[in-house]
Formats: structure tokens, C-alpha cells, sequence
């Protein structure tokens, strides 16, 4: 038996560059579903090497609590255990599963979102599509191109005020070159949002 009259698995994935409110749509969507009681469970990529109790916060200070967990095994292993996902449903799984930032994670995200949607799980995702030297993010492509739904946000270009669709990294408030490290460690760093025109990428 089923616990929810919910079958509807699916995946949905909210993409855009930083500050286009991914995370706000995450948190509206899962925030809703909240209130109508379905049950939730949120995850994030941890930031260190911990898996705690933590919160998706937007831009503008909304937040849901989630987990941070180091990679898609974490959050299988939260969600079932070593059962496989397919016959976990009746039992523990969440009606929906959302996760924020998810670039960050592995490409085994990439199975693990269709096996829980497979198991009738809502699955949303918000993530960045494109990295800051606008080339496709990872693995993202590939999961776009499995979603059920995908919602393309953007942001205000805070250099003309157009919909801006990349995101312009800084480094010491000049255009970081293309071949920059896509994380570095210690230096002062800073994003924008901006349109094709005003992205810039020195080479
Ligand atoms: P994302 O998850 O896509 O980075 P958030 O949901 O965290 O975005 O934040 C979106 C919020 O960022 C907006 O509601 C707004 O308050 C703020 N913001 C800051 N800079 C911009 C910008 N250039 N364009 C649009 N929103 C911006």
C-alpha cells in the first residue's frame, strides 16, 4: 500500500544564474507543498565536510530547513538506508524531495533523482545551468535534459538592467580570465548577475 495518493513521481529543475531566485522558487514550491501536507525533505551540498541539520536560504533571507549532506550517497543512504529506493516508497520516502545548489553535488545525483521519481517522489532541483565563464555546469545538461519540467529564471544585468541570464565572476573587481579555477581558495571574489552583452570572460 501506498502511504500517499500521490503517484505522480517526477523531476522538475529550476535553473538560471546566481541572484535569478532559484532558491526562492525552491522554497515557494516546497513551502507549498508544506502546507498542503505532503512530507518534505530539502538537502544541500555541505560547504565543509560535515552532514548536519542546516537551512536553504535565498538572496533576499527566506529559508526551509534542509540537510547538508557531501554527495548524492548521503542522501540515498538518509532516505533508504541500503533498501533500494523502489521499494521504499510505501514506507519512508518523502512525497518530495528537494534539493538546492545542485551543481555541487556528483553526477550520481543524476539516477538517484529518477530512481525517487521512478518510486513516485516529486523531485525538484535548482541549481546553476551555466558556469562563470558561461559554459554548461557539469553534469546539469544532463539532467535538464531528463526533467519532466525545467524552469530557465533570470536575473536583472546590473550593468544595463536587462534579464541576465549569466553570472559575471570578479576577482579583486576585474572579470576573472577563463582559465581561472572554478574555486578558489582565499581570494576575493565576488558575483553578478549579467546579460550576454555584459558578461565578460577575459581569456
Ligand atoms: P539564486 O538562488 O538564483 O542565487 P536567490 O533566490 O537566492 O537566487 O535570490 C534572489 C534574490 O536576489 C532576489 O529576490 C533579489 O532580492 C536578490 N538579487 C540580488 N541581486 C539581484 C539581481 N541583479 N537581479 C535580481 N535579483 C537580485
Amino acid at each position: 500500500m501506498l502511504k500517499s495518493p500521490y503517484h505522480g513521481g517526477h523531476l522538475e529543475v529550476i535553473v538560471g544564474p546566481m541572484f535569478s531566485g532559484k532558491s526562492e522558487e525552491l522554497i515557494r514550491r516546497v513551502t507549498r507543498a508544506v502546507i498542503a501536507r505532503q512530507r518534505v525533505q530539502v538537502f544541500k551540498p555541505a560547504l565543509d565536510n560535515r552532514y548536519h541539520e542546516t537551512a536553504v536560504a535565498s538572496h533576499a533571507g527566506r529559508t526551509v530547513q534542509a540537510l547538508a549532506v557531501r554527495g548524492a550517497q548521503d542522501i540515498r543512504t538518509h532516505l533508504s538506508g541500503d533498501t533500494p529506493l523502489l521499494s521504499t516508497r510505501g514506507d519512508s520516502l518523502p512525497d518530495v524531495v528537494g534539493i538546492d545548489e545542485v551543481q555541487f553535488l556528483d553526477a550520481a545525483v543524476i539516477p538517484l533523482a529518477l530512481e525517487l521519481a521512478d518510486a513516485g517522489v516529486r523531485v525538484i532541483l535548482a541549481g546553476l545551468d551555466l558556469d562563470f565563464r558561461a559554459e554548461p555546469f557539469g553534469f546539469m545538461p544532463a539532467l535538464l535534459a531528463r526533467a519532466e519540467s525545467v524552469e530557465k529564471l533570470t536575473a536583472i544585468c546590473t550593468v544595463c538592467g536587462a534579464p541576465a541570464t549569466r553570472s559575471q565572476r570578479l576577482i579583486g573587481g576585474q572579470p576573472a580570465r577563463f582559465d581561472d579555477p572554478v574555486v578558489l581558495v582565499g581570494a576575493l571574489e565576488s558575483y553578478e548577475a549579467r546579460c550576454r552583452v555584459h558578461h565578460e570572460v577575459h581569456h
